[in-house]
């Protein structure tokens, strides 16, 4: 495959809350060329969720089994359970030249970035925690202590944040959600990229008549 078909690997990271999962579906609606990927977990499917859409539902002998076939590009434990990220997924439909993101945590987009450098990195914030723990509750799909333990993970999610390369506050979603499509449009404008979309062009123009 020419490198010029390559699509840009981003992740987006947030605390759970923050509202990473709407703001990504709304830009795949909204935005031509790039998928997010169906993570495989051990979790328990919530009310509402899909196997196959929000995630593949899987058991431990299963997510084991992957794992000991090196079918996942990064995996971590979130919580009491396992999440992980299929690598043939990834790197085909990089290859395919579709952009791709990883809705992961930090311990997975920290993994990702070693393994590949190229990688966008995108970290999602609450404008505060007391907005944060009303997002929790307003779910109503968790217990108090749930949310206590999320909103402790919350702030060592949110510490990571440094680590990426760019940040979204989700104060108003509309505004965040033209920052996240401008840091997508952004990285495809990039001269690397213009240089492999538009090689015949850039060549003509730099010929003298
Ligand atoms: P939830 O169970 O609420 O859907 O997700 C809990 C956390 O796990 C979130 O921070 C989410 O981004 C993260 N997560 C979901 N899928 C993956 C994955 O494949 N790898 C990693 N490292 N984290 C994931």
């Amino acid at each position: 495959m020419p490198q010029s078909s390559k699509g840009t690997l981003f992740t987006v990271s947030a605390p759970s809350g923050a509202g990473k999962t709407s703001l990504v579906a709304r830009l795949l609606k909204e935005t031509q060329g790039i998928q997010v990927s169906i993570s495989h977990t051990t979790r328990p499917m919530r009310p509402g969720e899909q196997h196959g859409i929000n995630y593949h539902f899987i058991d431990h002998e299963q997510f084991q089994q992957m794992l000991s076939q090196s079918a996942f590009l990064e995996h971590a434990q979130v919580f009491d359970n396992f999440y992980g990220t299929s690598q043939a997924w990834v790197e085909d439909t990089l290859l395919g030249g579709t952009d791709v993101i990883l809705e992961i945590d930090w311990q997975g987009a920290a993994q990702v970035r070693r393994l590949m450098p190229d990688t966008v990195s995108i970290f999602i914030l609450p404008p505060s925690q007391e907005a944060l723990r009303e997002r929790l509750t307003g779910r109503g799909q968790d217990d108090d202590t749930v949310i206590n333990r999320r909103m402790a993970a919350a702030v060592t999610e949110m510490s990571h944040y440094v680590e990426g390369d760019f940040v979204v506050i989700n104060d108003d979603f509309e505004q965040a959600l033209v920052e996240l499509k401008a840091i997508i449009h952004s990285q495809r404008l990039k001269l690397e990229k213009q240089q492999q979309r538009h090689a015949d062009l850039l060549s003509a123009l730099l010929t003298q008549a």
